[in-house]
C-alpha cells in the first residue's frame, strides 16, 4: 500500500484501540469513497468484517483495490436506495452520498435520494439488524451561518429551495429520520457532521474536485489557480487521520448514542491563505485566476468541537501545514495526466448545461 496511506492508518491506530471491533460485522456504504475508503482500511485491519455497498457514482474502486485479496471484505456494487440484505450487521455506516458542490448540483435528485431513501433503507436495516447506525452528516447543514465556531446547538441558516438544497436540506431530512428512530425505537444512532476533511484520495478531476485537491493539482501542473469570489470566505480543513479517529471513537462509544457531534478542524484560513500555503510548498509557478462565486457559497466555516471532545477526548492532531504537506506529497506522487482540461478549469457551476440525471426511482415498497 501506499507508503503516506500506511504510516497515517498506523498513527490511527495509535489513538483508536482496536478490540472493539474485532469480529464486528459493518456495513459500509459509499466505502470507496474518500472517507469511506479509510474507514474500510482500518476496520479491516482491527479484524472487522466488512461489506462495502457502493454504486461507484463518486467513489473509485481503486481506493479499496488492495483490500481485495482479504477474506473479511466484501464489495457489493448497488445504489443505497435499493439495497436489500439478509446478512447481520452490528454497524452500519451510511457514508454514501454526493459531497461535492459541483457535482451534487448536476445530480441534485440522486443527492437527495441518497440522503433521504438511503438513510431510510440504512435506519430500516439497523433497527431489525439492532445495529448502531452512524450517518455522514456535513457543516453543510448550518449553511451560511454567522455563529462562528459554530456548536451543535445552532440551527444554520439554509435556503430550503436553493442550489445546493439538495445537499444540505437532504443531510437536514436524514439527521431527522435518524432522531426519530433513535427517539421511538431506541436505535443507537450516531450523527457525525464532517467538517471540510483533506487527504490523501480526496478527489481532484472535474466536478467531484475539491478545493484543496485541486489547488494542489492546479500548482503542481503550474496552471492558474481557480479562485471563486475574492477569496476571503474561510473553512476550516481537517486532516483525514483525525477525521478517521474522531469517527471511529464516536462509532464505538456508547455515551455518543443519539448525538450529533461536529467533527473538524478548529482553525479557520481562508481560500486565499490556501493559495498562498499550497504554491509556497509546491514551489508552484501558478497565478491566480478568479472567477465567479457560486450561488449560496458559505462565507464562513469553522466548528466548535468542544461536544467531540468532551465525549470521546478527541482532538485534531495534524497542523493544517503537516497536513497539507502530505497532502501535497501523495498527490506529487500521482499520474499528472489527472490535471485539468480547460473545460474542466472554467467553473462548473457556471458551465453546466445538461444534467446527466438518471432517471427516478419508484418504488411500490
Ligand atoms: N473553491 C475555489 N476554487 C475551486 C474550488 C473551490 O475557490 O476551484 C472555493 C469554494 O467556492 C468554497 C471553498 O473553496 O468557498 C471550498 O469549496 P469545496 O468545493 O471544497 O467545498 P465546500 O466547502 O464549499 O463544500
Amino acid at each position: 500500500m501506499d507508503k503516506i496511506i500506511s504510516e497515517d492508518l498506523e498513527k490511527i491506530k495509535g489513538t483508536v484501540k482496536g478490540y472493539g471491533f474485532a469480529g464486528k460485522r459493518v456495513l459500509i456504504t459509499g466505502g470507496v469513497g474518500f472517507v469511506g475508503s479509510w474507514l474500510c482500511d482500518m476496520l479491516v485491519g482491527f479484524g472487522a468484517n466488512v461489506v462495502v455497498v457502493d454504486d461507484l457514482s463518486t467513489g473509485r474502486i481503486k481506493n479499496i483495490d488492495h483490500l481485495t485479496k482479504t477474506p473479511s471484505i466484501k464489495f457489493i456494487r448497488s445504489d443505497v436506495c435499493v439495497f436489500e440484505s439478509n446478512d447481520k450487521f452490528d454497524f452500519i455506516l451510511h457514508m454514501a452520498g454526493h459531497t461535492s458542490p459541483n457535482e451534487y448540483q448536476v445530480h441534485p435528485i440522486e443527492t437527495l435520494q441518497a440522503s433521504a431513501l438511503g438513510s431510510f433503507r440504512m435506519c430500516e436495516l439497523a433497527r431489525v439488524n439492532d445495529a448502531t447506525l452512524m450517518f455522514a452528516s456535513t457543516s453543510e447543514v448550518y449553511g451560511d451561518t454567522e455563529v462562528i465556531p459554530t456548536p451543535e446547538s445552532d440551527w444554520g441558516k439554509v435556503d430550503p429551495n436553493g442550489p445546493r438544497s439538495c445537499y444540505n436540506e437532504g443531510k437536514r431530512f436524514a439527521e431527522a429520520l435518524l432522531m426519530a428512530y433513535f427517539r421511538k425505537y431506541g436505535l443507537d444512532v450516531k450523527i457525525p457532521r464532517i467538517f471540510n476533511s483533506y487527504g490523501p484520495r480526496l478527489r481532484e478531476d472535474g466536478i467531484y474536485g475539491r478545493v484543496i485537491s485541486r489547488f494542489i493539482m492546479q500548482a503542481l501542473a503550474n496552471q492558474p489557480i481557480t479562485v471563486y469570489g475574492n477569496g476571503k470566505q474561510t473553512r476550516s480543513f481537517c486532516y483525514v487521520t483525525d477525521t478517521i479517529t474522531g469517527l471511529m471513537l464516536l462509532m464505538i462509544n456508547p455515551r455518543a448514542k443519539g448525538e450529533v457531534v461536529n467533527i473538524g478542524n478548529t482553525k479557520e484560513v481562508t481560500i486565499l491563505e490556501l493559495v498562498d500555503k499550497v504554491i509556497e510548498v509546491t514551489k508552484s509557478k501558478s497565478t491566480i485566476k478568479f472567477q465567479p462565486l457560486p450561488k449560496d457559497d458559505p462565507k464562513r466555516r469553522c466548528p466548535d468541537t468542544n461536544k467531540l471532545e468532551r465525549l470521546v477526548r478527541w482532538k485534531p492532531k495534524v497542523s493544517f501545514e503537516e497536513g497539507l504537506e502530505r497532502t501535497i506529497k501523495w498527490f506529487s506522487g500521482k499520474d499528472q495526466s489527472d490535471s485539468f482540461s480547460e473545460e474542466e478549469q472554467s467553473s462548473p457551476f457556471n458551465s453546466i448545461k445538461t444534467s446527466s440525471v438518471r432517471s427516478v426511482r419508484v418504488r411500490s415498497s
